[in-house]
Formats: structure tokens, C-alpha cells, sequence
């Protein structure tokens, strides 16, 4: 049976990712060796590297100053490594959920951390609005996307001091104004390549302005300098991301999977509020366009395991909601082919019918 993967993370790829690494796994460019197997430093590799750069560039219209960087570590280690850079006296979160509750716990390490503003009183279901940000922090910290309660930022917001988020969920789903950004940075596993790759983007003149001694592999102006390579990356999945970046390209670019991402989280955010069975949990106005969450209305709150099970048997995989919101949540990632939210939607339809 066709699986419709609504995996949160890591989650669906482009089959063409999974298809030309599948096929450089087991002999790459034809040169009779698996890319598993070659130098990261190779005239092979090499031009990986280069062109996923410039793609990340040219997809992003990335202004010059900027360097992107092909890291290890995950969006976690990224929590810490950001304050470590940036983080002289005192920095400013907007506390937004699970994961930006982390990036404040590490930043606490190296200074005074303010929260600007927190939605902890409502589970995370809206994003904060009308908080002041203190113009003597180094930085503003926001999450955009909130994996786990389905809450999105998905315009550019204005910060009087330097702007750092972290896009791990919707990196590549709509254009983004780097310029108004200091710092991007985000796990690939969501929306861009398989597990083991972070991508920094990050303004090079932010840099350099902590006292502190940072060691060297932390150091953003480590992996600058010698462009990802001053240790080995993650070889097998920066391939994957240059296959998903070719393959945006292809499509015609950030405003035309922002289009598509818009119509798939449309469809099924329009059925969950028809549905008599079903009710959205995040706010209309903050809603995600990648992680659409929803839950049984009370009145059939003992339906939620049937309809987890029904759902399961038509094919749908990982809709169960994070164990901190309850319910249901399907990740509609840009690799997410449109028939397999409308398939989603036809379930709900026929469930209700069923009730
Ligand atoms: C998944 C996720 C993370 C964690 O990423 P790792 O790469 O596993 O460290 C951080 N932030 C957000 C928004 C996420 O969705």
C-alpha cells in the first residue's frame, strides 16, 4: 500500500534526493567507489560542497557578507554554539515551545538571558506579540517554526539588535529576507537532506566581537575559514541537501513551494475546521504551513485512538500529535506530494461518515 509519510522529523524527501544518493551510495559519478568512500578534500567531493553553497545562496538570494556553513552537531549544538559567538553581556529569546525553551537553557551559560515575551499560557498554540526588545542585547533569538505545536513566524520581523533563528523546520518552504537575519541556522532533517547535516548561515561581520576564548571547532570563524572543511562533514547528507536544492531550483524556486505550501496546508487546515470530529490547536493567525496539529472536538474525544488506527490502515504514517499537544499532527514538508494531504483529508471524511 502507498505510504503518505507525515513524518515530523527526519521526514519525507524529494524522491529524487533518495533516488541519485542512493545511487552515488553505491558508485559515485561513475568513478567505480561509493561517495561513502572518497576524500571529503577529493576533485570529486569538492564541487558538492561549492555548488550546494551557491545554490543555498541563489534559492535564498543570499546578500554578500554572508557565508553559509555545512556543520555537524544538530540544531541543538547550535544553541550553544550561537551564545558562545555572540553572547557578551546579555541576549533576548522569544520563548515559543519545546525547542526554544533549549536554545534560552543554553545561552544561560554565558549570560543574562531576557524572554522577551513566552505563549507557555496557552501550550504554545500563538506566537507573542507587542514585546519590546532590549536594544543592549547582543542578539534576538526567535524560533519560526514550532515543529511541535504547529505555530509558525512566517513573516521577517524587525529587531533592533542582531536577528537569529532557528529555521530547522521551515528552511525552504517560503523566501526569506536574509538581510534582516544575523544568524540562520537549522538541523537538515525536516525539509532539506537525511540526519546528520546543520546549515549556518551567518553574516560575517557579527563575528569576533565576544572577549571570551571560543575553541576552535565552536568557533564560526573556524569552519569560514577553511569553507566546512576544517574537519570531515557529514559527506553523505550535504550530497542529499545539493539533490533537494537542485530539485527547488527545478520547481522554480522558494515563491513557487511557498505556493505549493499554501494550497497542501490550506486543504487540510479548511477540512479540519468542516469536520465535526476534528479542531485545530493553534491560533488561525500563527498557523503553520509545516506542521498542521489538530485534535478531536471534546463531544468525540473517545474517537482519537480508532481514528489514529483508521488513518493507519489507508496508509497514513507518523500523524500522531507530540505527547505535549495531543492528538494528531501531520507535517506537510515540501517534499509532501499534495495527494497525500488530499488523501489525508479523504479519511477524515470517511471517518466522519463512519460517526
Ligand atoms: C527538530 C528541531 C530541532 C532539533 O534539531 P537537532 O538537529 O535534532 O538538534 C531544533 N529546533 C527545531 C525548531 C526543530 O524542529
Amino acid at each position: 500500500m502507498k505510504k503518505h509519510n507525515f513524518n515530523a522529523g527526519p521526514s519525507i524527501l524529494p524522491q529524487v534526493t533518495i533516488e541519485e544518493t542512493a545511487k552515488a551510495v553505491v558508485d559515485f559519478n561513475g568513478i567505480g567507489m561509493s561517495i561513502m568512500e572518497i576524500s571529503h578534500r577529493s576533485k570529486d567531493f569538492l564541487p558538492i560542497v561549492t555548488e550546494a553553497e551557491a545554490l543555498f545562496a541563489d534559492l535564498l538570494d543570499i546578500p554578500s557578507g554572508y557565508k553559509v556553513l555545512f556543520l555537524g552537531g544538530g540544531a541543538s549544538l547550535q544553541f550553544c554554539m550561537l551564545p558562545y559567538n555572540l553572547l557578551e553581556k546579555k541576549a533576548a529569546y522569544l520563548n515559543t515551545g519545546a525547542w526554544a525553551n533549549k536554545a534560552q537553557k543554553e545561552a544561560k551559560f554565558f549570560g543574562e538571558v531576557v524572554e522577551v515575551a513566552s505563549s507557555k499560557d496557552a501550550n504554545y498554540n500563538y506566537i507573542p506579540k507587542g514585546y519590546t526588545i532590549p536594544k543592549d542585547a547582543d542578539y534576538f533569538h526567535i524560533t519560526t517554526n514550532n515543529t511541535i505545536y504547529g505555530t509558525e513566524i512566517r513573516k521577517d520581523l524587525d529587531s533592533p539588535v542582531t536577528l537569529v533563528a532557528d529555521m530547522s523546520s521551515d528552511i525552504f518552504s517560503r523566501p526569506v529576507d536574509v538581510s534582516k537575519y544575523g544568524i540562520i541556522y537549522g538541523g537538515a532533517q525536516k525539509n532539506l537532506a537525511p540526519a546528520g547535516l546543520t546549515f549556518v548561515i551567518v553574516k560575517e561581520d557579527i563575528l569576533g566581537k565576544v572577549t571570551r576564548p571560543i575553541p576552535t571547532m565552536l568557533d564560526y570563524r573556524t569552519h569560514i575559514k577553511d569553507g566546512s572543511m576544517f574537519n570531515t562533514p557529514p559527506v553523505v547528507p550535504i550530497f542529499g541537501a545539493l539533490q533537494t536544492l537542485k530539485w527547488l531550483k527545478g520547481l522554480g524556486g522558494l515563491k513557487e513551494i511557498e505556493k505549493m505550501n499554501i494550497e497542501k496546508a490550506t486543504i487540510l487546515y479548511d477540512e479540519i475546521e468542516r469536520n465535526k470530529l476534528f479542531k485545530g490547536t493553534a491560533v488561525e493567525e500563527d498557523r503553520s504551513l509545516m506542521n498542521i496539529c489538530f485534535v478531536m472536538n471534546e463531544k468525540y474525544a473517545a474517537l482519537e485512538e480508532d481514528f489514529g488506527k483508521f488513518a493507519a490502515a489507508q496508509g497514513m504514517v507518523g500523524i500522531k500529535g507530540h505527547r505535549s499537544v495531543g492528538g494528531f499532527r501531520a507535517s506537510t514538508y515540501n517534499a509532501l506530494p499534495k495527494e497525500s494531504v488530499q488523501a489525508l483529508v479523504d479519511c477524515m471524511k470517511a471517518f466522519e461518515k463512519a460517526h
